[in-house]
């Protein structure tokens, strides 16, 4: 029985990435689901790809290729980020939608999972191609997307100002204001306050809550990050503040290392001047792959996925590995990890600050509401606290990985919701 399901879900037209299905199929064995949960869960609800015409500078038009998938909506519309990435496939699209709905049912938020990109470089488009991009993405996509069906965010290369275009583009359609729509909203245009770094900020209250059960000592701890992103450098930014040593910190060019620790008000200074992190003066250089094999106590990977792989997991060298990028870790890593007794915090647990203040974003929207800086940060804080407890209780009454635990967790919340609805 589990064989042939094992079968069928590796097939050609198996659904789910390698590393998700395996989770999956792990839970199915040990929570005994069966094949109609399985089946539910294997398969997204919506999936869709579409063409778009863009009036380019040079005076030709160019077709553009974007995806968006809402894998399930049971607990809620569905959400997640809109990403601009030359490499963006239908697949991976399909893949980081799934994780998105396990993450809203981790911490417990009434979302279902989204995700949606375009396949394109950005950073070689004017601003005016910029925005004719998003709007005729958002043209493409505004029958399925709405603030009770499924609301954007920004993810990997899309940032506020995007937001903006993409909120003005529906409500251009819809002929009416339509604030929750989208998330990540610039504040003057119906944004939260906070929105801009709670993913980060999400991803250190659950660390600080890690710490305190490993018994790592806080202020001995060296922190290297991956990634000076929106993420990776607010994640950089609060740990300096907070006391944290930085040794490390890289973009998608090197990095930068100082045993000592960095100055990261200087070096974000120097990014600002420089583009890059490279040739700061109070460093010395490093590549990516020697960033995340540094000698540190906890890594962060805050980039793109997959960083983390079958070339690099034996030589990691940190206790603690705080996910805040999507899907960093491959399944040959995960692997090694729980040899070696690293304690990984998961995707959806580490990083899902960013998804809980755009939850705040909507309901302040909803309600035509306001919220101050400190209800939004106590709530996130709250939440976060609250999520890892129920994550970290199950990973131990089970003896099981965080990811394990974050994934069971999920799984229940949502097919509990299926079943409410008479699905199963
Ligand atoms: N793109 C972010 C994520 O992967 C945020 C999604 C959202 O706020 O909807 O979690």
């Amino acid at each position: 029985m589990i064989v042939n399901h094992h079968e069928r879900i590796h097939s050609d037209e198996g659904n789910l990435c390698k590393k998700c299905m395996s989770e999956l199929e792990n839970l199915y064995i040990y929570l005994e689901l069966s094949t109609e949960e399985l089946d539910l869960l294997d398969m997204p609800r919506r999936s869709f790809t579409v063409h778009f015409p863009v009036h380019m500078d040079s005076g030709k038009t160019k077709m553009f290729l974007g995806h968006r998938v809402q894998y399930n909506d049971a607990r809620g519309p569905t959400k997640g980020g809109i990403r601009f990435h030359p490499e963006l496939t239908l697949d991976d699209v399909r893949d980081l939608a799934f994780l998105m709905a396990l993450k809203c049912a981790v911490v417990n938020i009434p979302f279902g999972g989204a995700k949606g990109g375009v396949a394109v470089n950005p950073k070689e488009l004017s601003r005016r191609e910029l925005e004719l991009v998003t709007r005729g993405y958002i043209r493409a996509i505004s029958d399925y997307i709405g603030p009770y069906k499924d609301i954007p965010a920004p993810d990997v290369y899309t940032d506020e100002k995007i937001m903006a275009w993409i909120l003005d583009e529906f409500e251009r359609i819809k002929g009416e204001h339509v604030p929750g729509v989208v998330t990540g909203k610039p504040i003057e245009l119906g944004g939260s306050k906070a929105r801009s770094y709670s993913t980060s900020l999400g991803g250190i209250h659950v660390l600080e809550e890690a710490l305190k059960k490993t018994k790592m000592n806080k202020s001995k701890a060296r922190i290297a990050i991956q990634g000076f992103g929106n993420v990776g450098e607010n994640a950089a930014r609060i740990l300096h503040q907070t006391g944290y040593k930085i040794t490390a910190v890289s973009d998608s060019r090197g990095g930068v290392m100082n045993d000592e620790g960095l100055d990261i008000p200087e070096l974000m200074e120097h990014k600002q001047k420089t583009g890059s992190v490279m040739d700061f003066r109070g460093g010395k250089n490093i590549t990516n792959e020697e960033l995340l094999v540094s000698d540190c106590d906890i890594l962060i990977p805050a980039a793109l996925s997959e960083q983390l792989n079958e070339s690099n997991a034996k030589d990691v060298k940190a206790k603690l590995i705080l996910e805040l990028a999507n899907a960093p870790t491959t399944i040959e890593a995960d692997g090694v990890f729980q040899d070696k007794k690293i304690l990984v915090i998961p995707d959806i647990l580490a990083n899902a600050g960013g998804v809980v203040v755009s939850f705040f974003e909507w309901v302040q929207n909803l309600n035509n509401d306001y919220w101050e800086e400190d209800k939004v940060l106590e709530k996130l804080k709250s939440t976060m606290v609250a999520s890892f407890n129920d994550v970290y209780g199950m990973c131990i009454e089970e003896n099981c990985s965080m990811r394990r635990a974050a994934y069971q967790l999920a799984v229940k919340r949502i097919l509990h919701a299926e079943k409410l609805r008479g699905n199963l």
